[in-house]
């Protein structure tokens, strides 16, 4: 169960950069990650995950996690998935872990 969810967070770690700088990402990408029966839960996750990550400020877009910025979506998108990766890992597995305990 517990590497299971490491797996999913693990592919998790790129829609939720992408949607916290604001890039599309669809719906037909989670399902082709995580399989149509769990689309609905990864995208809460997602959702909660990407809040966490950025923030914008005067239309700039900055990272909530160690401040650095204003980045270009596409700076942003780079900084968070080289510098943050292991954290959003993590964020997003506790993410799982709780939303899978509500659904249960
Ligand atoms: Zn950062």
């Amino acid at each position: 169960m517990d590497s299971g969810i490491t797996i999913i967070a693990e592919k998790l770690i790129d829609p939720s950069v992408k949607k916290a700088c604001k890039m599309m990402v669809k719906d037909d990408e989670i399902i082709k990650l995580v399989g149509i029966s769990s689309k609905k839960l990864a995208l809460n996750v997602i959702d909660k995950v990407s809040f966490w990550l950025v923030y914008e400020n005067n239309n700039l877009l900055y990272c909530k996690l160690c401040n650095r910025g204003p980045f270009t979506k596409k700076g942003l998108y780079l900084h968070l998935s080289r510098v943050h990766r292991r954290e959003i890992r993590e964020m997003l597995e506790e993410e799982l872990r709780h939303e899978i305990r509500t659904i249960i």
